[in-house]
């Protein structure tokens, strides 16, 4: 495997992640109030690329993931539903576990819960309050005394060392940008009382018909997002870890705040690089529950759809482009497949090897798996041309390829 590049939201640019033989990495999780839509697949299959590149150039990976299994968007649905709660969770959980295990992307070797985190997350916020680096507020008409807020002004002049964070150190947004983004993905700009608009929620602390843990000097409560998924990865990666995954959309409040929290607590970046992939629209348009049209990867499967035809639609585009899943490309990626697995029976002696360094050029490059699938697609037109002695070692050695760094089983 050559040098892996990779483009570094927080960089602005490509880098080369040095091979030392030890990876680590963090892809944020569901919050599991529905089921997996073709966003979130895409997502996981993007980073379970460079997992996979990774392990082919021998490196060690370790890789966590949290799931957010209390937050508000998940104690809506369920009060909308009718169901506890906890009992949602768990099923979407299950969910998209059997999902995930579908689309052959390999499992996280440890995958978290808020809620088992609670022990972690309860002093940390404590050492950030104790720090001068988050405050309580007061209570405002409408709500109770003591919320807690990370200050993301005070944080930022706190930190005075090389890569140190301030905001922005992620995104490079500008403020109004920041704002804007803040409000639309849970953030609360509005806020009385806060010290800065931008100052994202630590710890909400309990209200009536909304469930609550002990949080020692923080009062009975739940913890905010961002430090949820900063304390998991402290927990259980070094520091720095080498890559911080998510989408697109968690650039900007999630991936920001959560480098902040994690330089406040410990001095040290949380993650060398960003990485983020792109959102998947339907037809040209974004996906969204509100819209009604998530392409689930489940109601697929039931409908008997192979979920490496799926994965395969879903790798047909960089992982850092938006795009859209249409009825055609599906129809297409279930083609190719076939197409594959005819060319594997008649695999051309000798040209396995010229394929697999082909392959893991395209993903040493960014990831690259659309150059990677046609390096695979003149490998089977030749084949299937015939005229060549056939192989037993090729197909085997093409089979265990395609498998091993794209995740697709012929
Ligand atoms: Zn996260």
């Amino acid at each position: 495997m050559p040098a892996l590049r990779l483009f570094d939201t927080a960089a602005g640019g490509f880098v080369t992640l040095q091979a030392n033989g030890e990876q680590s990495m963090y892809v944020c999780g569901i919050t599991p109030y529905d089921a997996t839509h073709m966003g979130h697949a895409a997502s996981y299959v993007a980073f379970d690329l460079l997992n996979r590149a990774w392990r082919d150039g021998g490196q060690q990976v370790s890789y966590v993931q949290n799931v957010t299994d209390v937050d508000d968007p998940l104690l809506e649905r369920a009060a909308a539903t009718g169901v506890d709660w906890r009992e949602l969770a768990a099923s979407q959980i299950e969910l998209f576990q059997t999902d995930m295990e579908a689309l052959n992307v390999l499992a996280p070797d440890h995958y978290v819960g808020a809620v088992e985190a609670m022990p972690l997350i309860v002093p940390a916020i404590e050492r950030l309050l104790h720090l001068g680096l988050a405050y309580r507020v007061k209570s405002t008409p409408g709500e109770p005394d003591g919320d807690v807020y990370y200050d993301v002004e005070a944080a930022g002049k706190h930190a005075v060392d090389v890569g140190a964070w301030t905001l922005g150190a992620v995104s490079g947004l500008p403020e109004s940008e920041m704002l804007e983004l803040f409000a639309e993905r849970g953030g609360d700009p509005g806020r009385a009382g806060k010290r800065q608009a931008l100052d994202p929620l630590l710890w909400r602390v309990a209200r009536d018909g909304e469930p609550s843990w002990a949080g020692g000097e923080l009062g009975q409560g739940r913890p905010g997002w961002h430090i949820e998924c900063t304390v998991i990865a402290q927990e259980y990666l070094p520091a720095p870890f080498t890559v911080q995954g998510g989408g697109s959309d968690l650039v900007f409040p999630h991936h920001e705040m959560g480098a902040g929290h994690a330089y406040s607590l410990s001095g040290v970046p949380l993650a060398k690089h960003f990485a983020h992939a792109g959102m998947v629209g339907l037809d040209g348009e974004k996906m969204s529950k509100s819209k009604g049209n998530l392409v689930l990867v489940s109601k697929m499967r039931a409908a008997g759809e192979e979920p490496a035809a799926i994965r395969l639609a879903i790798l047909a585009h960089h992982y850092r482009s938006d795009w859209s899943w249409t009825e055609d490309g599906f129809s297409d990626a279930k083609e190719r497949l076939e197409r594959w697995r005819t060319a594997l029976a008649v695999a051309p002696d000798g040209s396995a090897a010229t394929l697999l360094e082909e392959m893991r050029a395209a993903l040493a490059a960014d990831l690259d798996a659309p150059t990677a699938l046609a390096a695979v697609d003149r490998w089977a037109e030749r084949a299937l041309a015939g005229g060549v002695n056939r192989s037993a070692a090729d197909r085997a050695l093409v089979s265990d390829a395609v498998d091993a760094l794209l995740g697709i089983e012929l």
